[in-house]
């Protein structure tokens, strides 16, 4: 997507350990203009495909589930971390190693608003190793509802998520595909 493209190469600042910064329009400050972008491309990719939630994860992914969720005219539900053990049995639990934290938490979603009935869109902000989206697609599995895609705004095509992904014939659209990013050649794109 030529917008999200271009506003990285403006305004990403990359950071090391293979980490940008989009501190300045993505993760921290947040252009809605710029999301309701995204939530319309994702909206004009996903067509005719039946979804009746967008899926998300804590914190950064939330803004811009919320924008998509406009152009689906769905709910969004977001995966939280979570300090304590599930012991009512009243939510799905999955542990999540962080790639920027590098360190591993709980996320819980409450078993009221994910279930059978539910055709699920996935939207989150980064792919990177594709930690993150196996957690939540743990949690679809378990509860029985149905993964219809996956939404990334940047996935880092020279980590190993986007492939493990697409190779469980998952349906993944990344906005923009970073392919190497370096002082050198800067940040390129596929
Ligand atoms: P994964 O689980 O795919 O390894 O990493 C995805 C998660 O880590 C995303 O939800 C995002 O929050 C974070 N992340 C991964 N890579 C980056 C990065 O380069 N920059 C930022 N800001 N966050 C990242």
């Amino acid at each position: 997507m030529k917008i999200l493209e271009d506003r990285i190469r403006k305004d990403g600042v990359v950071k090391a350990g293979n980490v940008l910064k989009v501190d300045s329009f993505l993760n921290h400050q947040m252009d809605i203009q710029l999301y309701d972008e995204m939530g319309k491309e994702w909206k004009r990719l996903f067509e005719g495909v039946p979804v009746t939630k967008i899926l998300t994860i804590e914190a950064s992914g939330i803004g811009m589930a919320c924008i998509a969720a406009l152009h689906f005219h769905v709910p969004v539900v977001f995966a939280k971390k979570s300090q304590s053990v599930n012991i009512d049995g009243d939510v799905y639990s999955t542990k999540i190693e962080s790639f920027t934290h590098k360190r591993v938490y709980d996320v819980i979603v409450s078993k009221k608003y994910l279930g059978p009935e539910d055709h699920i869109l996935i939207i989150d902000d980064f792919l990177a190793n594709g930690k993150a989206l196996e957690g939540l697609i743990r949690i679809i599995e378990e509860s029985g509802a149905v993964l219809e895609g996956i939404g990334i705004a940047i996935e880092k095509g020279f980590q190993a998520g986007g492939k493990l992904i697409r190779e469980k014939g998952i349906r993944l659209e990344s906005l923009a595909i970073i392919d190497s990013m370096d002082e050198k050649n800067g940040i390129v794109f596929r």
